[in-house]
């Protein structure tokens, strides 16, 4: 089955993925160094003679919640990818698993999505 999208809509959603991938590649990148810098901290933290110190506690909860934020980054990026990938084949806004058409307005809330509404929830 091939999804019937124009060719100008498919322009439009191309545009929308490269522009969330840049964007998702910009905040790991700057995660990325965050953590390296948190990283530094927290060995020098530990090394501090005052155990109790509530700056290294912030820092460590601050390194964790950018830890998980950069898991769901690099997720969401996948997901990017993978539709990006769909485009390539040509088969953009078909469902990966039952193969029928993902709605235009599915695509327009999630440009991303390779599921259609219930085989996304079913995951
Ligand atoms: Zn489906």
């Amino acid at each position: 089955m091939t999804r019937e999208l124009a060719e100008s809509t498919l322009d439009r959603f191309r545009v929308r993925l490269e522009d969330e991938h840049d964007r998702l590649t910009e905040i790991l990148e700057e995660l990325e160094e965050d953590l390296e810098t948190s990283r530094m901290t927290e060995t020098a933290a530990e090394r501090s003679p005052d155990p109790g110190n509530a700056e290294a506690g912030s820092m460590k909860f601050e390194y964790e919640k950018e830890r998980s934020l950069g898991e769901n980054t690099r997720d969401l990026l996948r997901k990017v990818e993978r539709a990006q990938e769909r485009m390539d084949e040509g088969k953009y806004g078909i469902c990966e698993r039952c193969g029928k058409a993902i709605p235009v307005a599915r695509l327009e809330a999630i440009p991303y999505a390779t599921f259609c509404v219930e085989d996304a929830a079913k995951r």
